[in-house]
């Protein structure tokens, strides 16, 4: 048993358990860590803020985004996000709620950001995808859910906004089998839509919910609760034509749809699907209630075996998904050896100091202040963590000499001099280990990015390492510049991206970069070096393809059509060794 309290939000939580000395691995069993992945619009703040209404995390939700009122959710502090109105930057969130410790990790909703969403999904456990009911699958839907289908993580489903005039529950459950080959499993059934939405139906229980419109922000009212068989139920419905379509689907629902069976939620296979209205609380408590019980806690993580470290970098690995295949080596979350890897990098969050903070999620045994782990890419390097920040409700804290995290947990490790890159492992312990290595997303937009004002440009560059070390865009140059020196060329999934980089040059840096696009349409990496490259170019194969180097040296050829990178493609992939993403 350990001495200490671990992280816990105890202050806010209405439902605080008392400070228990639990087991490493009670720890662990009672942890879940959600993403939550959803179009814009769809109600992914909304959703988050009442998650963390019925943790007490915060006291009112009071914080949802308004039309005219830009005023936005805890979960989104940067000043783009707030102008633009969408998630840029991941935020954690933790709360305690019926003896479990929560963290709920937000994601940005737009396709620019999949790079970022990737990361985040890395350190999660479980993803949440919200859907519209009105519109069904949306184009980030999509692109998300194939994310979330790399890192084949558990997913549950949440449609949202019930309380408008919404598709079918059986055309939306058919949406998703058709088009994402997963099986729905409904554990909420929800009882009409728009103005007459009343409540759902838990099948698992066969007890019917009903609600009372809460007021705005507050918790949902559940007036009532009976079982869908009480005769007494056609009163409270009220309304003879939802009761007796509500019988009726529960027996076609018993017919139709598998049983929840959770081994294949765990393997990709299924998904539990829940109803409701985030915004007048409608089914919100219900879900979290449900995920509590059905949730996956941290799961066992795979060791990337494909020649470790930086080595393995340098070569450029081929792309990976987190899944985990049946041979591969894993790290158990309940083992004494702390592990835990980078998922993301920071700078400025404070803009009165210039912080610069690296994202941990722990994977195995514990970590307190002034722990002694190694730097995996470092070849096991021994550095002092004497200084952590702590994600405690929606806020972050330093570690005091008392505070524990545990796998599952995010903690935020002061990174000043930049020693901690994306995808790092730390591990104590006698063997070297490394986990599964980050990818970068395969960029679609290009531009040279200039520094008008020679007086700025210690700043400018500056500022251009820390985001391209954050990860928030690509950076490429002409061959032999790698070193400095030439017009960066900035590369990105998408251009809000550089929009971001803008932003922050000007509002962290004090600089005002000025981009020339550069058409191109995509990018692919020759992993078989410049030496192929010159040889293609010799054969007259590479015609008005541009040839740039990324930050290791390594060719990257910019296509101006998807035809021609076809053609190159086709002829030339084993060759060239061309590759759509490489490993940062
Ligand atoms: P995000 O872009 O996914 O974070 O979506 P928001 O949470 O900002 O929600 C987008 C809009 O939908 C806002 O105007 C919300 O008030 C509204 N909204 C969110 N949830 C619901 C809901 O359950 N019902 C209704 N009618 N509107 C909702």
């Amino acid at each position: 048993a350990f001495e200490a309290p671990c992280i816990r939000c105890t202050g806010a939580s209405r439902t605080a358990v008392p400070q228990l000395i639990l087991t490493l691995k009670e720890e662990v069993d009672r942890r879940r860590n959600l993403a939550i992945i959803s179009h814009p619009d769809a109600g992914k703040t909304t959703l988050t803020e009442k998650l963390l209404l019925y943790g007490g995390a915060i006291q009112s939700a009071g914080a949802v985004k308004a039309k005219g009122e830009q005023r936005r959710a805890t979960s989104d502090f940067m000043a783009i996000e707030q102008e633009r109105g969408i998630s840029i930057s991941t935020s954690v969130l933790t709360y305690e709620y019926s003896g479990k410790h929560v963290s709920i990790l937000d994601t940005p909703g737009h396709q620019d950001f999949s790079e970022d969403t990737y990361r985040t999904l890395a350190a999660a456990d479980n993803a949440v995808m919200l859907i519209d009911a009105a519109k069904g699958l949306e184009p980030q839907t999509r692109k998300l859910f194939e994310v979330a289908r790399l890192r084949r993580l558990p997913l549950f489903t949440f449609v949202n906004k019930l309380d408008r005039p919404a598709r079918t529950p059986y055309d939306i459950c058919g949406e998703i089998e058709a088009e994402f080959g997963i099986t729905c499993c409904p554990v909420v059934w929800p009882i009409g839509s728009g103005d007459r939405f009343r409540g759902v139906l838990d099948r698992r229980s066969k007890k019917v919910m009903l609600f009372e419109r809460g007021e705005r922000g507050k918790e949902a009212v559940i007036t009532n609760m009976m079982s869908v068989d009480d005769p007494a139920l056609l009163d409270a419905l009220g309304d003879v034509e939802l009761y007796e379509r509500l019988l009726e689907d529960v027996e076609l629902l018993d017919e139709l749809m598998e049983p929840l069976d959770m081994a294949k939620v765990f393997k990709g296979e299924q998904t539990p699907i829940f109803f409701g209205s985030a915004m007048t609380n409608f089914g919100v408590q219900h879900f979290l209630d449900s995920f509590m019980e059905l949730g996956a806690p941290p799961l066992a993580r795979a060791l990337d075996v494909s020649g470790a470290t930086a080595e393995g970098r340098a070569s450029g690995a081929d792309f990976q998904s987190g899944a985990i295949a049946d041979d591969a080596e894993v790290v158990d979350p309940r083992s004494d050896e702390f592990s835990g890897f980078v998922f993301k990098l920071q700078a400025n969050l404070d803009p009165k100091h210039r912080d610069r903070m690296a994202y941990v999620r722990v994977c195995s045994g514990t970590f307190h202040k002034g722990l002694k782990v190694k730097h995996a890419r470092l070849k096991g390097t021994e550095i002092t963590l004497s200084s952590a920040t702590a994600m405690l409700g929606n806020e972050r804290k330093p570690f005091d000499d008392e505070m524990i995290a545990f796998p599952g947990d995010i903690i935020g490790l002061n990174n000043p001099s930049g020693t901690l890159s994306i995808g790092d492992t730390l591990y104590t312990g006698g063997k070297r280990i490394s986990f599964a290595k980050i990818p970068s997303f395969s960029p679609e937009v290009f531009a040279r990015c200039l520094c008008p004002s020679p007086s700025k440009a210690k700043s400018f560059n500056k500022g251009l390492d820390q985001l391209i070390a954050e990860g928030a865009v690509q950076l490429l140059r002409e061959r032999g510049e790698e070193a400095g020196g030439g017009v960066p060329i900035l590369a990105a999934v998408g251009p809000l991206q550089l929009e971001v980089v803008q932003s922050r040059m000007q509002t962290e840096y004090d600089v005002d970069v000025k981009f020339e696009p550069i058409s191109y349409t995509s990018a692919r990496w020759a992993l078989a070096g410049w030496d192929a490259v010159d040889e293609a170019v010799e054969a007259n194969k590479l015609l008005n393809i541009r040839k740039l180097s990324d930050v290791y040296g390594r060719p990257v050829l910019l296509f101006p059509s998807e035809w021609r990178l076809n053609s190159v493609v086709g002829e030339l992939s084993d060759k060239l060794g061309l590759r759509p993403h490489a490993l940062a």
